[in-house]
């Protein structure tokens, strides 16, 4: 059987092995059996309320049941699913489904205002509410039990074309407002090199720790789906029901982005949890500190592996396999490395303001050409054509550079490399550096606007409890490690960091409210 498709892989694991456990919710399991009786029925019941292939099906859901139900009964039914960032606040997420002009919105109860901001946009919307008190909340409006009722067990048929769009994903607004990008099947095929990587066998047991909106969280439930690998959600991020789900369940995988590890190990009382299933944790979507890395590997005792990608490239261009992780061994400058090209993804590094080919060793612009590359941005002509370069590579907006064997490292994000008294330096290097202070829980660095330098280099930091560094000790302490032009010139402390749902930090708000605070400093 072919395997490029999310629903001829559902099939085919229901018909090979029915009673194998597919998803897990909360107190629910579903069999790949139940689960491809359940998408069947409600893909035939979607398909009578929206108005046919191609039309959008928005879900405001945690990640739950339904949220993975509807992803893949979209598929088998010809729709474009649109998870959307119930983070965000009401009218931004209302603006998002009507940029996507969905035709049904999947909602709980607990975002039915922002349901009716939709609705209000998007008069034809028809809402559909997964949870028992919905008619209270929202009257005239569908239920998931009711629309799974309507449907019927005949499959629509309509899920088969490699090229038809599956999934429109957001951007994560880490640089600016999201964008809509658009993947099709052929997209997100991953099996083949997920399994590999992962080593992932059929009695693996995948947790899926990240949110269905972001790239991360929807390819991971796709390609375990796909590879027939039992999946348990997580319905939104904290690190004690993260522990008690590997308990719980004996989760063998999962997919963590740094923030979320860092909040793992400082779970008070981690070390009476069992975590022993756990055989290897993937890691990616946003830089790592080498000390973070290092403790989650002394820590954890398993497995590790990194991607580097982005929600354009529906995925991974390179990972850092496990074999790559060796911190004792003579290779330990690989921890700091994202890993070689995924099979397939031919990878370059270009001059940023000509666009030449840069040879190994010289820092530029990651580029990169495979099939998991997605078309472009969902009505927005204008960034698509600069999504590419001429001849078809994408332009990642990464910074890095290749060493001689092939390893790329990523430097940091060409919108925030800082430029100060002609010099470029890159954040992520100076919080490396400070990230080491035993005083330092977090950091975040910036280029703040400065009459004498165009920028200063500017450390935001958050202490570590109990601690109570000086910023003449942290100065200090970077002088001795860094270059003396990328040393920060301004320190901040703050109580926490702003971050995005997926937990980037949001570098440009960390410089807006820097900026407002401090006008700008001479
Ligand atoms: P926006 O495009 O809206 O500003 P975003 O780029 O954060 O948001 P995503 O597509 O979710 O949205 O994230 C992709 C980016 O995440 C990459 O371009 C890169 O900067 C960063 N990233 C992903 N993986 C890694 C990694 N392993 N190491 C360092 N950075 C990473
Ligand atoms: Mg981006």
């Amino acid at each position: 059987m072919n395997g490029l498709h999310l629903p001829q892989r559902v099939r085919h694991h229901a018909a090979e092995r029915p009673d194998a456990p597919a998803v897990t919710w909360g107190n629910t399991t579903l069999t790949f059996a139940e689960f491809d009786r359940r998408t069947t029925r409600i893909a035939s019941a979607l398909s009578s309320l929206a108005s046919g292939s191609g039309a959008r099906v928005g879900a405001l859901l945690r990640m739950r049941l339904e949220g993975a139900e509807c992803f893949v009964a979209a598929a088998k039914s010809g729709l474009v699913f649109v998870p959307l960032n119930w983070r965000l606040p009401a009218a931004e997420a209302a603006a998002i489904a009507v940029d996507a002009a969905l035709e049904v919105l999947i909602v709980e109860a607990e975002f039915a205002k922002t349901a009716e901001a939709v609705r209000e946009a998007l008069p034809g919307l028809v809402v559909v509410l997964v949870d028992d008190v919905s008619e209270r909340i929202l009257p005239g409006v569908w239920t998931w039990d009711r629309l799974a009722a309507s449907g019927s067990d005949t499959d629509p048929g309509l899920g088969d074309d490699p090229d038809a769009e599956l999934l429109q994903l957001y951007t994560s607004g880490t640089t600016g407002a999201p964008k809509g990008v658009v993947a099709t099947h052929r997209n997100l095929h991953n099996e083949p090199e997920a399994l590999r990587i992962y080593r992932w066998r059929t009695d693996s047991v995948a947790l899926d720790a990240l949110p269905l909106f972001h790239i991360a969280g929807a390819g991971w439930l796709s390609t375990s789906l796909s590879a027939g690998v039992h999946v348990v959600l997580l319905d939104a991020f904290d690190a004690g029901h993260v522990a008690e789900l590997v308990e719980r369940h004996r989760i063998t995988h999962a997919f963590l982005v740094p923030s979320a590890i860092q909040m793992l190990l400082d779970l008070p009382g981690l070390g009476e949890r069992d975590l022993s299933s756990l055989q290897l944790i993937a890691y990616g979507s946003a830089p790592i500190t080498p000390t973070l890395l290092r403790r989650a590997l002394d820590r954890f005792g398993c497995a590790f592996v990194q991607r580097y990608g982005m929600t354009e490239t529906t995925g991974s261009v390179t990972a850092l396999t496990a074999e790559d992780h060796d911190p004792a061994g003579d290779r330990a400058y690989l921890l700091r490395s994202a890993g070689t090209p995924m099979p397939g993804v031919e990878l370059a590094i270009r001059d940023i303001a000509t666009g030449a080919d840069l040879p190994a060793g010289v820092s530029g612009e990651i580029v990169c050409r495979s099939r998991n590359n997605v078309a472009g941005y969902w009505h927005r002509p204008d960034e698509t054509a600069r999504l590419f370069a001429p001849d078809g590579f994408l332009r990642t907006g990464d910074i890095g550079h290749l060493d001689a064997d092939g390893y790329l490292f990523v430097t940091d994000r060409v919108k925030d490399m800082i430029i100060t008294g002609g010099e470029n330096v890159y954040p992520i290097e100076v919080e490396s550096v400070l990230a080491e202070h035993p005083a330092v829980a977090e950091v975040a660095v910036i280029g703040v606007p400065d009459r004498t330098w165009g920028e200063a280099v500017t450390a935001v930091i958050r202490v570590a409890d109990g601690a109570d560094p000086t910023v003449a000790e942290l100065l200090d302490f970077s002088a001795g490690r860094l270059a003396s032009y990328k040393k920060p010139r301004h320190i901040r402390f703050v109580t926490a960091l702003p971050r995005n749902a997926g937990g980037k930090v949001l570098k440009r708000a960390l410089r807006e409210n820097l900026s407002a605070a401090e006008g700008v400093p001479s």
